[in-house]
């Protein structure tokens, strides 16, 4: 089995459960756009999905199923949605992991930061009165290119 069949079958696993725990059907759409998904892999936005899928698919999903079944992905906790930016980023979540992301709060960009100890420490994290169910640390700050960009805007306007 290769990286993809096992990331697909896990996230499947989920969604299924999901589904027959709300009494919803397991439909052609939702397990191809599952795949896509698994396929285009990262931080993605619904865009580069629809764009990947009219793409790499031969099915035909409309914008709006789409979306709906993105939503579906979230509630069923096999999809993360980042709503930080100007557009809502959603990522493939397998796992309980601890994750950090690097938040461009000019462009939007978001990159996982990948600081094992880091990720160790997330993991550990408790909170009085709450249950952490996804330790996750957002970071805001601004990425090299828009700072890059800044710094050439400040001098042609000196
Ligand atoms: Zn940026």
């Amino acid at each position: 089995m290769d990286m993809f069949d096992e990331i697909y079958r896990k996230a499947l696993q989920g969604l299924n459960e999901y589904l027959e725990a709300n009494n919803m059907r397991k439909t052609a759409e939702r397990q191809e756009v599952l795949s896509a998904i698994c396929r285009l892999g990262g931080i993605f936005t619904q865009v580069d999905l629809a764009d990947f899928m009219e793409r790499e698919s031969q099915f035909c999903v409309s914008r709006s199923t789409l979306f709906h079944t993105l939503d579906t992905f979230v509630a069923a906790r096999i999809l993360l949605k980042h709503a930080l930016g100007r557009a809502a980023s959603y990522e493939l979540l397998t796992s309980k992991v601890p994750r950090a992301y690097l938040v461009c709060q000019t462009c939007g960009e978001i990159r996982r930061l990948e600081r094992p100890e880091l990720i160790k420490y997330l993991g550990t994290v408790r909170a009085r009165l709450f249950s952490v169910r996804q330790p996750i640390l957002y970071l805001n700050g601004e990425c090299k290119k828009c700072a890059q960009r800044a710094r050439k805007a400040k001098k042609t306007s000196l």
